[in-house]
C-alpha cells in the first residue's frame, strides 16, 4: 500500500534557492466529501496524504463526520509581496 505523500516532482534545485528569497511556500489540501461529493480546499495539516480518510474533522457542506477524504495535496509559492 502506497500511503506516502505524493508531490509533484521538483523544479531544479537553482530554481527553488532564487525563490525561496522572496517566496514562501503554501501547501493545500483538497477534500472530497463522500456523502454530497463535493470537493473544496482547506490549508494543507499535517499527517495529510493522499486518499487519506479523515475522521477529525465534518464536511464543510453537509456537516457529517468521517465522510472526508483527502483527494488532492499540492503546493504553491505565493509572493508576499503580491498579495494584497
Ligand atoms: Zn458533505
Amino acid at each position: 500500500m502506497a500511503e506516502e505523500p505524493q508531490f509533484p516532482p521538483l523544479p531544479d534545485i537553482g530554481d527553488i534557492l532564487d525563490r525561496k528569497k522572496r517566496f514562501i511556500p503554501k501547501k493545500t489540501t483538497v477534500l472530497k466529501c463522500n456523502e454530497c461529493n463535493i470537493k473544496y480546499s482547506r490549508e494543507f495539516k499535517e499527517g495529510d496524504y493522499v486518499f487519506k480518510k479523515i475522521d477529525d474533522e465534518e464536511c464543510k457542506e453537509c456537516h457529517r463526520g468521517t465522510v472526508l477524504a483527502v483527494e488532492e495535496i499540492y503546493s504553491e509559492w505565493i509572493d508576499p509581496k503580491k498579495s494584497k
